[in-house]
């Protein structure tokens, strides 16, 4: 049967490129559709930008304890609009990146609306184009990776305006800084605007209805991770279900209820951060029959959707909502399609929220362990007594183990400090590897790092801890 490619891939995120990358490296013939922008969240308004507008934030919140250092400047001061701009551009400059990518690998981009409809191999895909007109197309195979859209709550007006009730685009491309603000979730998007904006200065509220703020962490890391954040003067909720959000006179005004009692808070603006839902609609999938659970594309473990020629992979296919997830999706996926058995391998996903500190985890958490009833045996290492840490004046946080009570294998780590999204690496290697306490033993560990802490942690959970 004639196709026009081997492969079509519906969206452009780290979950599409990647995988039209790896199709054509594998020799198919591959397209990619996209309606919006090169890169999709994670480049344009995700991951990328805001990464980018915390470095500021910490930048500047340094500033404020140079004295530590034996060093001092005249009145710190940021400039709002060039702020934000420095984070468009990272984005610019990123997307602009992805569409290199795509010609050196002779992707073809359709600029447009996909929709699905029935055809041969796979799927038929029609495309209301950008420049105007459609085209349809057929293909061997087709990969929806149309990714995820913040969750709106318009029942309790937890909806964007574009003005003074948030999105996270809305908070990251803000015309003017907030004198308050009230951010609405403690989940990574809420805890990382709510982190940028205190560290320039706003009033920010975050309000949470779960007993603890970042509560798919360990329980441990959200303790600690409150106390740091309420040092810096960020104020939280937590136990508080918002039960109304409205535009007032001059700002925003909320309705909470927490221990039973109703309360209302009021500032200049709000960030919805509920949580994120797929983009699932106007695809055609139901037609096709493709399976929908909770608001996403049911696959098997290859991407597969049941329906002949049809994968799904990253946010559209659900949890964890994470751009290496679908990165890593999408390649396995691709690799099924070319008839190249992926390799099995355990893969642990890691999860990192770049807040002041920064938080990161792999595998299970304590709670989750026990829950489980699996025995475990627990180290930990504070950053305070660690020399680099020191010498670097950035001791909070700790480092967090977990393994295998019978075979010693590692199954978590959860860290919370300066630099430990690069850290966590280290532990996601050894659990890919299955590693268990004696090879994390027996690993040497530069000296002066941080990582060192890592390797304490490790001697800890068998009593054999150095610098305690
Ligand atoms: P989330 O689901 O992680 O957190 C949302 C929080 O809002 C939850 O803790 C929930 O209890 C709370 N909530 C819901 N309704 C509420 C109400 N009425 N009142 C008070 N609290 C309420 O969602 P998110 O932070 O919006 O992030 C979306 C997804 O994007 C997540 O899966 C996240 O992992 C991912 N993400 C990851 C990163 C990162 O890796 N650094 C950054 C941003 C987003």
């Amino acid at each position: 049967m004639a196709v026009d490619f081997d492969l079509i891939v519906i969206g452009s995120g780290p979950g599409g490129y990647v995988a039209a990358i790896r199709a054509s490296q594998l020799g198919l013939k591959t397209a990619i559709v996209e309606r919006e922008n090169l890169g999709g969240i994670c480049l344009n308004w995700g991951c990328i930008p805001t990464k980018a507008l915390l470095k500021s934030g910490e930048v500047f919140e340094k500033l404020s304890h140079l004295g530590d250092y034996g060093l001092s400047v005249d009145k710190p001061a940021f400039d709002f609009a060039k702020v934000v701009e420095r984070s468009r551009g990272v984005a610019r400059q990123l997307n602009g990146g992805v569409g290199f990518l795509m010609k050196k690998h002779k992707i073809e981009v359709i600029e447009g609306v996909a929709s699905l409809q029935k055809g041969t191999t796979a799927p038929r895909v029609q495309i209301a184009l950008k420049a105007g007109g459609t085209r349809t197309v057929q293909a061997g195979s087709v990969i929806v990776a149309t990714g995820a859209r913040a969750k709106a709550i318009p029942a309790i007006g937890l909806v964007g305006d574009g003005d003074r009730i948030w999105t996270y685009r809305d908070a990251m491309t803000a015309k003017a800084m907030p004198k308050s603000l009230l951010v609405i979730g403690s989940g990574a998007i809420g805890i990382e605007f709510a982190s940028f904006y205190r560290a320039l200065g706003a009033e920010v509220t975050v309000i949470e209805a779960m007993d603890r703020i970042l509560p798919v962490e360990d329980e441990e890391v959200s303790a600690t991770a409150l106390k740091a954040f309420q040092k810096r003067g960020l104020k939280f909720r937590v136990g508080a279900r918002v039960t109304g959000l409205a535009r007032s006179a001059d700002g925003v005004s909320l309705t909470l209820e927490a221990a039973g009692k109703a309360e209302t808070l009021t500032a200049e603006r709000a960030i919805v951060a509920v949580g994120i839902e797929a983009n699932i609609e106007g695809l055609g999938l139901e037609a096709l029959g493709v399976k929908i659970d909770r608001g996403h594309v049911v696959t098997d473990s290859h991407g597969g959707t049941g329906v002949a020629g049809l994968y799904a992979i990253g946010d559209v296919a659900g949890p964890p909502w994470l751009a290496h997830k679908a990165s890593h999706e999408g390649i396995h996926c691709v690799e099924h399609i070319a008839g190249k058995a992926p390799v099995k391998i355990h893969s642990p996903i890691p999860g990192c929220t770049y807040a002041q500190p920064q938080v990161a985890s792999v595998g299970l958490t304590e709670q989750a362990a026990r829950a489980e009833g699996r025995k475990v045996k627990i180290g930990r290492f504070p950053f305070r007594v660690n020399g680099k840490a020191i010498a670097s004046g950035e001791t909070e946080g700790f480092v967090k183990v977990l393994f295998d009570d019978a075979t010693g294998a590692l199954v978590g780590a959860h860290l919370i400090g300066e630099g430990v999204t690069e850290m966590i690496q280290g532990f996601v290697v050894a659990m890919t590897l299955e590693a268990t306490e004696a090879e994390l033993m027996a690993t040497v560990f530069a000296h002066p790092t941080l990582s060192e802490a890592m390797h304490e942690a490790t001697l800890d959970a068998y009593g054999m801890v150095l610098h305690i």
